[in-house]
C-alpha cells in the first residue's frame, strides 16, 4: 500500500526548496503543494512502499498502511531513525503497542569507506576500481 502524508504533522520541511521526502524518494514521486506547504504522493500506484521517505521525513508525518502478511491487520508500524539506531514501533489494532530497536551502523556517519585504500584512485583513468592493476592496452 502506498505511503501517505498526515497533513495534521507535515509542515512541508519549513518551506525548504526541496523537501526531505522528496530529496529522498527513488521514484520522484513526493511533491509539495506550496500554498498548503503540505506534501503529498502524486502517484501513490508507483509507490513501492520503501520507507525511504517515512523514515527521513523529520517530522514522523509519512505513514505507509502495510500489507497484512507484514503488518496485523488495522495495525500500523512506523520507524524512528536516529544517528546510530532505528526504532520500529507497532501498533495493534486493539491498543497494544511494541517497540524494536536496531543499530544501523558501526561507524561514524559519514565515516564508511569500504575501499580506505583505493578511494578516488579509478576517478583518474578510464578503468573500473579492480582493473587498475591490469597493464594498459596497447
Ligand atoms: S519530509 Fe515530512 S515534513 Fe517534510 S515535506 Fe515531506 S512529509 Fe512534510
Ligand atoms: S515509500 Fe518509497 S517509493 Fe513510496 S513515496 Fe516513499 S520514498 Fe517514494
Amino acid at each position: 500500500m502506498p505511503s501517505y502524508v498526515d497533513p495534521e504533522k507535515c509542515d512541508g520541511c519549513k518551506g525548504g526548496d526541496k523537501t526531505a521526502c522528496m530529496y529522498i524518494c527513488p521514484n520522484d514521486l513526493m511533491v509539495l503543494n506550496k500554498e498548503e506547504m503540505k506534501a503529498y504522493n502524486q502517484e501513490p500506484d508507483a509507490c513501492w512502499e520503501c520507507y525511504s521517505c517515512v523514515k527521513i521525513c523529520p517530522q514522523g508525518a509519512i505513514f505507509v498502511r502495510g500489507y497484512d502478511d507484514f503488518v496485523p491487520m488495522g495495525g500500523q508500524v512506523h520507524p524512528m531513525r536516529s544517528a546510530d539506531s532505528i526504532m520500529w514501533t507497532v501498533k495493534f489494532r486493539n491498543g497494544n503497542m511494541k517497540r524494536f530497536k536496531f543499530p544501523v551502523r558501526t561507524t561514524a556517519e559519514g565515516a564508511a569507506n569500504a575501499y580506505p585504500g583505493d578511494k578516488g584512485a579509478s576517478l583518474d583513468d578510464e578503468c573500473l576500481l579492480l582493473e587498475s592493476d591490469l597493464p594498459t592496452p596497447k
